[in-house]
């Protein structure tokens, strides 16, 4: 705190601000203990055979052993169902005529088919499985059959028989989801949903083309051309900048949050003292402030591949990706891989669980920013000592985001550091981190302070 203030001890009061809706329960809760169970009626059909509802299991599973424990915690199975049986097999055909060959119609959602031009339209999965739906009255983990968690013991590289020549054709998912047979020029594609993490729910498909995408990099690079190192300017060349589909889990959440701290508002303030002695007192209003807010998220995107995620920014910086946001999700389609024909990808190597403090985190930010709205009259402001999140239920669906990437990699000590550019596929939102040669920024901030101590003096000089 301020030294020179000082909380006036005489008139402080303590009042309770207790918004409506809002109870001490929680702060009880510790004290009561629940009543011993009466001996429960046993055989057959007897109501302890009966499992208890979703979200209402009345021990606390922390004192059970752990299987036990983990079977219970485990998320609910599958509920939306997003498999394309039709394209199980392996080979997307056209509807119309049956050729493989098969494309994204630039700059648009739609499939071409490259043989007799036929073109449809792929499924909104926000319409086709009533995502956008509910979320206010979601409870439990909901989870679509392409967010289910990866299975260890599914390899990345699969293995088609093609359906032109039974030839073998194998894909590694790790950066693909096409791949061409050798033999009869068949394309093949990855549909089925392996547990493998790979196979999303849906996909949104790149509309910046490539020609766009470079110039915005272009763009972004010439706008920090005076400081960029001279090997990252001479280096780019378009031919570098490639589209990368990158794995996300995109969530819904139906959620509540009680927070309470103290708040303050000033009601005097005055001074005393002579001189240097000379200090300012302030009388104020303490309160207890109290809030609970409830709120839904609608289509919350998280990385969902463990080296995206990683924010540390001394090794990588792909951070970046975040600025890039948002994207249209609720644009994306049914996945269907000829949306990837020749375009690389990012294999998804997490699961709901384990990115389920991100979203915790970030439900709780928000949560804070609904109730910083509602406590502006405690102009002291409020310090906030305990917050409790209550997530009622969530909606989990893979996605595969469009980003066209440019990358650099500075040498240096500890494996130098990869500079990333990245454009987002939808939007054309640009971002990136350029190498700077650090002796042309120190100068031109020498040169700016040099330059207005200038100016200073010279208004100086004109005055007197
Ligand atoms: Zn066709
Ligand atoms: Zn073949």
């Amino acid at each position: 705190m301020d030294p020179g203030l000082r909380r006036g001890d005489d008139k402080n009061r303590t009042r309770l601000d207790r918004p409506q809706g809002t109870t001490r329960k929680q702060s009880m809760s510790n004290t009561t203990t629940p009543p011993p169970p009466s001996a429960p009626p046993t055989g057959p059909g007897s109501p302890q055979d009966v499992p208890p509802l979703s979200g209402s299991f009345p021990l606390d599973p922390a004192t059970l052993p752990d299987p036990i424990r983990e079977e219970i915690e485990a998320p609910d199975p599958a509920a939306i169902d997003t498999a394309a049986a039709e394209l199980a097999d392996g080979v997307n055909r056209c509807p119309k005529c049956g050729s493989t060959e098969i494309r994204q119609k630039p700059g648009s959602d739609v499939l071409v088919c490259l043989y007799c031009r036929h073109e449809w339209q792929g499924a909104r999965v926000e319409e086709e499985f009533g995502l956008g739906e509910g979320i206010d009255q979601l409870r439990g983990t909901v989870i679509a059959s392409g967010a289910r968690d990866i299975e260890a013991d599914v390899a990345a590289m699969m293995t088609f028989k093609c359906g032109g020549c039974g030839a073998e054709v194998t894909i590694n998912t790790e950066n693909a989801m096409t791949a061409r047979c050798h033999w009869c020029r068949h394309v093949l594609g990855v549909n089925e949903q392996i547990p493998n993490g790979a196979v999303p729910d849906a996909v949104l498909p790149f509309h910046i083309k490539k020609d766009d995408a470079v110039a915005r990099i272009r763009q972004f690079v010439d706008k920090r051309r005076l400081f960029a190192l001279k090997e990252f300017k001479e280096q780019f060349t378009p031919g570098n900048v490639v589209p990368v589909y990158l794995p996300y889990m995109i969530v819904d959440a139906n959620a509540g949050a009680a927070i309470a701290g103290t708040g303050e508002i000033e009601t005097r303030r005055y001074t005393r003292g002579e001189g240097n002695n000379r200090k300012t007192y302030y009388d104020a209003d303490v309160y207890q402030v109290e809030r609970r807010v409830d709120f839904t998220v609608d289509d919350l995107p998280l990385e969902s591949s463990a080296e995206r995620g990683n924010l540390d920014t001394r090794v990588n910086t792909n951070n970046i990706i975040n600025a890039i946001l948002p994207f249209d999700t609720k644009n994306a389609v049914k996945w269907n891989a000829s949306y990837l024909a020749g375009i690389t990808s990012e294999k998804r190597d997490r699961d709901v669980e384990q990115l389920r403090p991100r979203l915790e985190d970030q439900l709780l930010s928000i949560a804070r920013c609904e109730v910083e709205q509602s406590v502006r009259r405690y102009d002291r402001g409020v310090r906030w000592q305990q917050e409790r999140l209550d997530v009622h239920g969530t909606r989990w669906v893979s996605m595969y985001l469009p980003v066209w990437l440019y990358s650099y990699h500075q040498p240096g000590s500890r494996g130098g550091l990869l500079h990333y550019i990245a454009v987002n596929g939808r939007t054309g939102e640009t971002m990136g981190s350029v190498p700077v040669q650090q002796w042309k920024l120190l100068a031109a901030a020498l040169t700016v302070g040099t330059f207005l101590e200038g100016i200073a003096l010279w208004i100086v000089g004109n005055m007197s």
